[in-house]
């Protein structure tokens, strides 16, 4: 997780707020007790015998503000709306670098929040831009760059067209199952396919694994959960996002009607 949200004077940080890092590792061999080993033991030891074989990132979560809620109702879903697709237009830029830094991953899920909202979506590859879009930007044909512009407007849909839902209901609980079962899950048991070169013992790992990295995304849930809370701090009592102890569906701030057509 990082804090990380700053743009650096007008360009792009290309680190989301949270990622789930999946990583896997293998028992090593113990050095033997030469007295010329010594330096591999402390290194064996620092590494409790295990090695990182493989490491990826297949879940990002960009999060942006918490609305206003002394905004009349079509502000705050204007606002809201508005904050999601900033925290959006984010996650296409840091999917590119993703897909780029890892030329194997096949999918990966992109989280976008404004305050306890939330919606996701698992892209794959092909529909993703490539970072060059951002980087050799001027390089590029105008035949390239309609091409590009019509698979923003595609991922912009796929995202306007995820539920909307509020940290702390049970829709919102629901999702985050949803989320692992059919997309966090499958992208780990996808691995063997994906990444057969560092995967030597892969079906094992990726069963061990996808345990772990569904715990990995409750932390996520509740990282965000903390994040949203802090955010959300001046409406605190009114927005109790990390509590389980109230119906947090009928203090939920606004309805979580979408709005649609107000992509740009
Ligand atoms: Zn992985």
């Amino acid at each position: 997780m990082t804090n990380a949200t700053q743009p650096n004077k007008g360009g792009k940080d290309s680190f989301p707020d949270i990622v789930v890092s999946h990583t896997v590792t293998i028992k090593t061999k113990a050095p033997s007790d030469n007295p010329d080993a010594r330096d591999a033991r402390i290194s064996y030891q620092r590494r409790l015998g295990k090695k990182v074989v493989h490491r990826c990132f297949p879940m990002i979560t960009e999060l942006k503000r918490n609305t206003s809620r002394s905004l009349r109702d079509d502000e705050f879903e204007a606002l809201r709306e508005t904050l999601l697709q900033e925290a959006e237009k984010d996650l296409q830029y840091y999917l590119a670098v993703q897909f780029h830094r890892d030329k194997e991953a096949s999918s990966i899920i992109a989280v976008s929040g404004s305050g306890a909202w939330w919606r996701w979506v698992r892209f794959s590859r092909a529909e993703c831009l490539p970072l060059s879009y951002w980087t050799h930007r001027a390089t590029l044909s105008d035949e390239k760059m309609d091409e590009y512009d019509k698979m923003i407007v595609d991922m912009n849909k796929r995202f306007d067209d995820a539920p909307l839902n509020y940290l702390g209901t049970a829709e919102s609980d629901a999702e985050w199952n949803k989320l692992r079962k059919t997309a966090l899950i499958p992208i780990l048991e996808a691995h063997a396919h994906d990444y057969p070169s560092s995967m030597p013992e892969a079906l094992q790992a990726a069963q061990e694994q996808a345990a772990q990295a569904a715990q990995a995304a409750q932390a996520a849930q509740a990282a965000q959960a903390a994040q949203a809370a802090q955010a959300a701090q001046p409406a605190q009592a009114a927005l109790p996002v990390a509590s389980s102890s109230r119906n947090t569906r009928s203090s939920a701030p606004k309805s979580p009607k979408k709005k649609k057509g107000s992509k740009k």
